[in-house]
């Protein structure tokens, strides 16, 4: 069994907590409190051991009993999984899991230099087989690797230019926004594209990026320039085939973002998840050698299942295809 633990509680932490206790070769040693809120609840009710990171007075006072500090937490795992929010990732490195000799996943909150490798499971597993840090992109760079990287190894692709229409905040957060404004991020390109290199080393991509008032998905339009001749229908055939991709359809009534987080729910997702990057069959087409096509991405948990294989991949379990059918298995993902 590979021991792990979640530092970081919160919108990835718990979910990955939660995926990590699905596989049948891990063990959740524990997870980290930061403050006392009502996931440190939830998370005694579900029985999880409980590190303090912090706040542990605040935590004895409201009745939340920690095994320990997260000092105690290292000592028992092979490996971590920093969901804390970004930059901590790097000073957790320094501070703990560098002096310790422990393994670490972070976030894509973090600088790829924070760790050995970036990871999208599909794509470049093996990279990262035995790394002692691996960093999983974030939500919209591994919504792009995932899509882009069966597209690139069968027809080739000259140039990708694609634009990321971003949430404003998840759907509990009461902090961020806009609320009534689309806010262009005037930074060309946006980080996206070179992020998405870190993974996709040879992909010549371009990304521009906005913000809207929403908070269920981001959607991503993409034009990408092919290598090789394709048809609609062959592209919609080789998404149909490729792992964590879902086709979605306008005939169906599956319209909008909306109707996607519905179906999750309905089809019994645990929180209404939906980690599958979701692109509609009517909004693929192609022009010359121009291929366009609309996706969304459910960005509180398309990185979990790339998580689950990151854990596996840093502690030496050399087949990437079997542990993406390991965690597909364990999660759902790809069934319905
Ligand atoms: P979050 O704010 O929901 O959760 C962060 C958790 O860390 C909170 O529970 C907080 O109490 C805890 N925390 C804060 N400081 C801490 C510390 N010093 N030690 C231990 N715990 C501490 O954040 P999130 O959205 O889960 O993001 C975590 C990481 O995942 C970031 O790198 C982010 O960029 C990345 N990410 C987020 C999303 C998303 O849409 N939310 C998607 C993909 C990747």
């Amino acid at each position: 069994m590979i021991k792990v633990g979640v530092v970081g509680y919160g919108t990835i932490g718990k979910r990955i907590a939660d995926a990590v206790r699905l596989q049948k070769d891990m063990e959740l040693v524990g997870v980290t409190a930061h403050s006392y809120n009502y996931r440190m609840e939830i998370a005694q009710k579900k029985r999880l051991k409980i590190f303090a990171a912090d706040g542990i007075e605040e935590l004895k006072q409201n009745g939340i009993k920690p095994e320990g500090d997260i000092n105690d937490l290292l000592g028992q795992v092979d490996v971590i999984v920093d969901c804390t929010p970004k930059k901590l990732g790097k000073e957790n490195k320094e501070k703990y899991y560098l002096p310790k000799k422990v393994k670490a996943i972070f976030q894509g909150g973090e600088k790829h230099k924070t760790a050995d490798v970036s990871f999208v499971a599909q794509c470049n597993y093996d990279e990262a087989l035995n790394k002692d840090y691996i960093r999983v992109v974030s939500c919209n760079t591994t919504g792009l690797c995932r899509t882009l990287f069966p597209i690139s190894k069968k027809y080739g692709i000259e140039s990708v230019h694609a634009t990321m229409i971003r949430r404003a905040a998840d759907p509990w957060d009461i902090h961020h926004g806009p609320i009534n404004a689309v806010v262009p991020v005037l930074e060309l390109p946006s980080h996206h594209g070179p992020d998405a290199q870190t993974v996709l080393h040879d992909v010549n991509i371009f990304t521009t990026a906005m913000s809207v008032p929403t908070t269920l998905m981001h959607m991503h339009s993409l034009i990408v320039d092919l290598k090789k001749e394709a048809t609609a229908e062959e592209i919609l055939d080789l998404f149909r085939k490729t792992t964590r991709i879902r086709v979605v359809r306008n005939a169906e009534r599956v319209r909008s973002t909306a109707e996607i987080m519905e179906f999750a729910k309905d089809i019994g997702r645990l929180r209404g998840d939906m980690p599958e990057i979701c692109v509609w069959e009517e909004g693929i087409g192609v022009s010359d050698n121009k291929l366009f096509y609309l996706q969304a991405i459910h960005q509180e948990s398309n990185v979990v299942p790339e998580n689950i294989d990151a854990i596996r991949a840093a502690t030496g379990f050399s087949d990437g295809q079997k542990s993406i059918e390991m965690t597909n298995e364990a999660l759902d993902v790809d069934h319905f």
